[in-house]
C-alpha cells in the first residue's frame, strides 16, 4: 500500500469494523497514536479558526431529526430571508479582525435555486475578496451548481455525511446517502475542496459512529476538513431528549477520524458549548485541530471569542498559519 512523506499509509478502505476496533483500545493508547499521526503531519498546538454564519435561517422543507431549521419541526428558530450582501460582508470583516482564517455561509435549503445561487456568488466573491477563505453549506448540488461556485472563487464546500449509511434512515428521510455522496462527487468534480463530518450522540450505536468514520475515509479522496458534531439537543426537534453521548466516547470519536484521516482537519463543531474545557483538551489531544469560533453556530450557542481565546492561551494553543 503506498506511503505518503510522513510514512503513513493513507487508506480509502476502512471498513467499520477495523474503525470499532480502534475504539475497543486503551483509552490512553487509543490517544497516543491518534496523536503521534497527527504530529506527523500537522504542527502541534495550531489550530484553524472558522467562523460560520447563517446566510438564510430555518424554513427548510427536509425532517433532519436533530435540525431546529426543519419547517417540520416547532421550535424557537424563525425562518429569515437570505442575508443581503453588505450585511454579509460586514460579518466576514468582523470575523477576520477577530482572527477567522476562514469564513463559512450556511443556508438552510435543500438545494439552491439558480436566483439563490447568483446572489449566494456575489457573497463569495465579496468574503473571498476580503482576504479570507471561503465555504458554503447550501444542500445538494447538482455539478452546474458546483462549477459556478467554484468560478465565484468558493475554496470549500460542506455537506456532511451526518451518521453511518446503516442508522441515516433514523435521521433523515428527504434525502438518501446517495445523493449526498452524488454531492460531494459534484463538488471534487469542480475543482473545490470538501467539508465533510458528521454529528454524533444522536442515539446511534458505537459501531454507527465507526461506521460514519469508514463512510467519510472511504471517500475517494479524504474530506480536507472533518467536522465532527456533538448533538445539541433542541426543543421541539425529535431528537430532543436523546440520551447524552459520553464524554470519553466522544474523544474516541476525534482519535479514530485522526487515525483514518492523518491529513484532514479534524473540526470540533456544534456541542463545544456544552463540552468542558478538560474535554475540549482531550479532543486537542487526540488529533481535533480546528474550532469553529463565534458566538454562534448556525442557530445553536457556540462558546464567545473571548472565551476560545482564553481557552487557547491556557492550553498553549494558537491559531493555524494559513
Ligand atoms: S440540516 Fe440542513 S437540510 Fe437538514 S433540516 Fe437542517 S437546514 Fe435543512
Amino acid at each position: 500500500m503506498p506511503k505518503d512523506a510522513a510514512g503513513d499509509t493513507i487508506r480509502h478502505d476502512w471498513t467499520a469494523d477495523e474503525i470499532a476496533a480502534l475504539y475497543e483500545l486503551p483509552f490512553a493508547e487509543l490517544v497516543f497514536r491518534a496523536q503521534a499521526i497527527h504530529r506527523r503531519h500537522f504542527a502541534p498546538g495550531e489550530v484553524q479558526l472558522s467562523t460560520l454564519l447563517s446566510i438564510k435561517t430555518g424554513g427548510c422543507p427536509e425532517d433532519c431529526a436533530y435540525c431546529p431549521q426543519s419547517a417540520r419541526y416547532d421550535t424557537d428558530v424563525k425562518a429569515e430571508k437570505l442575508m443581503d450582501l453588505a450585511a454579509v460582508l460586514n460579518e466576514a470583516r468582523a470575523a477576520k479582525a477577530a482572527g477567522a482564517q476562514r469564513f463559512c455561509m450556511g443556508a438552510a435549503w435543500r438545494e439552491p435555486k439558480d436566483h439563490e445561487l447568483d446572489r449566494v456568488c456575489a457573497m463569495v466573491e465579496g468574503v473571498k475578496a476580503l482576504g479570507l477563505e471561503t465555504c458554503a453549506t447550501l444542500g445538494m448540488l447538482t455539478a452546474d451548481q458546483a462549477a459556478r461556485l467554484k468560478g465565484a472563487g468558493l475554496d470549500y464546500y460542506n455537506h456532511n455525511l451526518d451518521t453511518s449509511p446503516e442508522f441515516y434512515g433514523e435521521i433523515i428521510t428527504t434525502r438518501d446517502y446517495r445523493e449526498r455522496l452524488d454531492t460531494l462527487g459534484n463538488v471534487r468534480a469542480a475543482g473545490m475542496k470538501v467539508c465533510c463530518g458528521g454529528i454524533v450522540g444522536m442515539g446511534e450505536s458505537r459501531l454507527d459512529r465507526a461506521g460514519l468514520i469508514a463512510a467519510l475515509a472511504s471517500l475517494p479522496v479524504h474530506p480536507e476538513s472533518v467536522p465532527i458534531n456533538l448533538l445539541v439537543q433542541v426543543e421541539g426537534t425529535p431528537l430532543a431528549g436523546t440520551e447524552k453521548l459520553d464524554d470519553i466516547e466522544f474523544v474516541r470519536t476525534i482519535a479514530a477520524a485522526r487515525i483514518a484521516m492523518p491529513k484532514s482537519m479534524v473540526r470540533l463543531s456544534a456541542g463545544r458549548e456544552e463540552m468542558s474545557e478538560a474535554m475540549q483538551a482531550l479532543c486537542f489531544l487526540a488529533g481535533a485541530n480546528s474550532i469553529f469560533c463565534g458566538p454562534r453556530l448556525l442557530t445553536t450557542p457556540n462558546p464567545g471569542r473571548d472565551a476560545d481565546r482564553e481557552m487557547m492561551a491556557r492550553l498553549g494553543l494558537s491559531p493555524m498559519a494559513r
